[in-house]
């Protein structure tokens, strides 16, 4: 039997672009996954194999190596890393679909000239993911499939999705796309595999990484999300500042002088975990932390998921799941058992030696919600769509 292809995956971040290898089978097993770190400051490769051992790493310490040519880089190291195993396909994160792609789709001169047109609406992230795209269609005709970040939300009933605006700007597209739909997509696949009546149940999936949301979901679908029309919206993160008072920003301008670009760099470097603290924008630092700013920091990060999932479950109209997923929500057990006891009311008890386990239920056999901690796998969700998109 000859060696099956491999479904490549790239997500394109701001200043990292993160990859992985998978063989293009249905149970779409990992062969390598990697990432470059830092690009424009001090660039750092690491490939780790299947079982995560690192099997390459390499540094470009006079910061030498734009978005292109880290592409090229991936590239050459994974058609190494391969070794001579053909790549059957590329599948690339696309922070922003708009309101038209509800779906993954194969890429095409047509399709990335509409992702083009959506670049206002994502100005920091939609340009790093088209990038690679254009990249590798000039060098190749491999199959390229795009997977958004924003297609989960398009079920989200038309209420869920607007502001109250008026029309003209509605219809310009001001409205809430929400994101992190690949996370969430795939945590109801893991769902439907372990728990398939919770699956179809009302949840609240909190993904708490460096960028957090959460989202309402009802028999598997996005009914609600925190994210609204830019990934700033919603839970306080690492470093931005989630819901905001649009009169701060009114404050800002008149007050202080701020102009477009100051406020783009409040919004989303300078605030959240790390502005509130004064420390640091990582969760393990600041638990690591005595000072009294870091306490602060994370009794805000808290007090604000339990706002939102008291607000998720209001639009769901009940609860029946609530999930944890990404960096913190993954790793940080005590961040779980602060929102749990926040969300009490809602029927919410965490067990505490579950809780320390870190994963599959966490909750007490008498909690009236089930509470889960499943590791998030962006990638994979990529990987799967594009082999499904494309009938490999
Ligand atoms: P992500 O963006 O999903 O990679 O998540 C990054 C966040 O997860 C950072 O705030 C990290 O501090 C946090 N994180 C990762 N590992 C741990 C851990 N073991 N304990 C607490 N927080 C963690």
């Amino acid at each position: 039997m000859s060696t099956p292809g491999a479904i490549a995956v790239l997500n394109a971040g701001s200043s990292s672009i993160k990859f992985a290898l998978y063989e293009a089978t249905p149970e779409e097993t990992l062969l390598f996954r990697g990432q470059i770190e830092s690009i424009g400051l001090a660039p750092h490769l690491k490939v780790a194999d299947a079982a995560g051992a690192v099997v390459g790493e390499r540094r470009w310490p006079d910061g030498k190596l734009d978005h292109r040519e880290a592409t090229n880089e991936i590239l050459k190291v994974g058609r190494e890393l391969l070794a001579g195993r053909p790549v059957l396909a590329f599948g690339h994160r696309v922070v922003h679909g708009g309101v038209g792609f509800t779906g993954p789709v194969r890429i095409d001169r047509a399709v990335m000239d509409e992702l083009a047109k959506l670049v206002p609406l994502a100005p920091l992230h939609q340009p790093h993911n088209l990038a690679p795209i254009e990249a590798i269609a000039a060098a190749s005709a491999i199959p390229q499939v795009a997977c958004f970040d924003t297609a989960f939300h398009r079920s989200q009933p038309a209420l869920a999705q607007a502001f109250g605006l008026p029309r003209d700007i509605t219809a310009a597209g001001v409205r809430r796309y929400g994101f992190h739909g690949l996370s969430y997509d795939f945590i109801v696949s893991r769902l439907r595999q372990l728990d398939p009546a919770l699956a179809r149940q009302r949840l609240v999936i909190a993904h708490l990484g460096n960028g957090a949301s959460a989202c309402a979901v009802h028999e598997g679908l996005s009914v609600a999300s925190t994210m609204g029309f830019t990934a700033v919206d919603g839970l306080m993160m690492g470093t931005r500042t989630g819901a905001l008072d649009p009169g701060v920003l009114l404050w800002l301008l008149d007050e202080r002088g701020y102009d477009s670009k100051a406020i783009e760099d409040l919004l989303y470097r300078k605030s959240g975990l790390l502005g509130v603290s004064g420390l640091s924008s990582d969760m393990r630092t600041l638990r690591q932390s005595a000072e009294p700013a870091a306490r602060e920091a994370i009794a805000l990060f808290v007090y604000r998921i339990v706002r939102e999932v008291g607000s998720l479950a209001a639009a769901l109209g009940g609860l029946e799941g609530l999930v944890f997923t990404a960096g913190i929500g993954e790793n940080d057990a005590a961040t779980r058992a602060e929102v749990g006891a926040g969300c009490s009311w809602l029927g919410v008890t965490v067990d505490p030696s579950r809780n320390a386990a870190g994963r599959g239920v966490i909750s007490s056999d008498a909690s009236r919600v089930k509470v889960l901690v499943l590791p998030t796998d962006e990638e994979r969700m990529i990987a799967r769509y594009t082999g499904r998109t494309l009938g490999i």
